[in-house]
């Protein structure tokens, strides 16, 4: 494990009783819409993250404060109830989860500060579970793995924030390695790291600054009619329970008269193909072929999985014949959000301002953008 610095903002928090953990924001290269198809998903945890610190209190009281939201909140521990949309509502999720699974819960101090951007589809929300998780593991000696405590966080953001999260964000926080993406098998749970040597490039996120209501909704539809792929399969092909079962031969004979399942179904078993292959890319030092893949999947989701905006589309469209630009995507569920593109070093800078400013100018809206690293994932950075 790496050396990661007690950020400045958690100092005044600190005592000779604190245990701080970091835990961070994730990305993901290829697999997009794959998860609940029980495919593979290629995360990576980055260098922003969420920094608890806790200590024990007396009695069965949680202290609780936010340096971000400049808040501080104070419960008892039989009291905790879901707060959706408020911070505190991930931390009570997580303490739910301990309690469930008949852990002794003590009162506990908690300060947490980070730099993953909320709402940007950096999955700022696994990274404060997974935080909490890893602390309160370590506060009360609970012997949790890894993998336990990702399935805990994903359970407390199900049943506390309301959000219906497949598990890749979570594990990717968890499990995050230094330069490495984790090809995740999201029906077994089992992962294997694969290199992401970038040398001369960087992985850059423009932020649309969007967020289309439609997402969820559509969110929904675009499952059923996975479903409903799997269920026309099935009929022929008793042995297939989800698309990640399915082939193309599989989908052609059996949904060839649904055009639209058709698409949806295509598109989910090429990427999970695509990301195979994109692994053996990687396995064999071919980032350029690795980065044409990432285009791939974003014409699928674009115009077979229906997923895409104009801004997403505007984004990628404007790097494709970029030299300097050797793979670019909408990452995410799609209707917002960001784009992940690997861009050689040297021509970040120009790009970023001529892109901004077309940007402004056609979409009216100011783009952000982040450099991300690829880094650890969750670890006590002190005590
Ligand atoms: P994301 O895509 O970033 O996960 P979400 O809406 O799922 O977006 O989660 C964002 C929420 O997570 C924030 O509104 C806040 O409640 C919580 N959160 C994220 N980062 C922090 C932080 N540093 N401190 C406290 N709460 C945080
Ligand atoms: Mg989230």
């Amino acid at each position: 494990m790496r050396d990661y610095k007690i950020p400045d903002q958690l100092k005044q928090f600190i005592t000779a009783d604190t245990i701080v953990v970091r835990s961070p924001g994730r990305i993901n290269l290829i697999g997009e819409h794959t998860d609940y198809n029980e495919g593979f998903v290629l995360p990576a945890a980055i260098d922003k993250a969420v920094y608890v610190a806790v200590e024990k209190n007396p009695g069965t009281r949680l202290n609780l404060q936010s340096v971000d939201f400049n808040e501080s909140i104070e419960v008892e521990i039989r009291d905790i109830k879901p707060v959706p949309g408020h911070w505190s509502t991930y931390i009570f999720g997580v303490v739910d989860q301990f309690i469930r699974k008949g852990q002794f819960v003590t009162g506990f101090k908690l300060s947490i500060y980070g730099d993953v951007p909320l709402g940007a589809g950096l999955s700022s929300s696994a990274a404060v579970e997974c935080a909490v998780a890893f602390a309160l593991n370590e506060l009360l000696q609970s012997g949790f793995s890894r993998k336990e405590l990702a399935l805990m966080a994903q359970a407390a953001e199900h049943q506390y924030a309301g959000v219906k999260c497949g598990i890749m964000d979570q594990f990717a926080s968890l499990f995050g390695k230094k330069d490495h993406v984790i090809r995740l098998d999201c029906r077994s749970l089992e992962y294997e790291y694969f290199p992401l040597e970038l040398g001369e490039y960087v992985i850059v996120l423009f932020d649309t600054m969007v967020k289309h209501s439609l997402g969820s909704s559509e969110y929904n539809i675009r499952r059923s009619q996975c479903e409903e792929g799997v269920m026309l399969i099935g009929q022929n092909y008793p042995s297939v329970h989800s698309l990640r079962d399915a082939t193309m031969e599989m989908v052609n004979e059996c949904i060839g008269e649904f055009e639209t399942a058709h698409r949806r179904c295509k598109y989910v078993v090429e990427e999970i193909d695509r990301l195979q292959k994109g692994c053996e890319d990687l396995q064999a030092g071919d980032l350029i072929a690795f980065g044409k893949k990432m285009f791939a999947t974003h014409d699928g989701l674009s115009k077979e999985y229906e997923v895409s905006c104009k801004e997403l589309d505007y984004l990628v469209d404007n790097v494709r014949n970029n030299p300097a630009v050797i793979g670019a995507r909408m990452m995410g569920g799609g209707f917002g959000g960001c784009t992940i593109n690997i861009i050689s070093k040297d021509m970040v800078e120009e790009l970023v301002a001529k892109l901004s400013e077309d940007y402004k100018k056609d979409m009216g809206k100011e783009l952000k953008h982040y450099l991300v690293n690829i880094e650890d994932g969750t670890s006590v950075i002190g005590r």
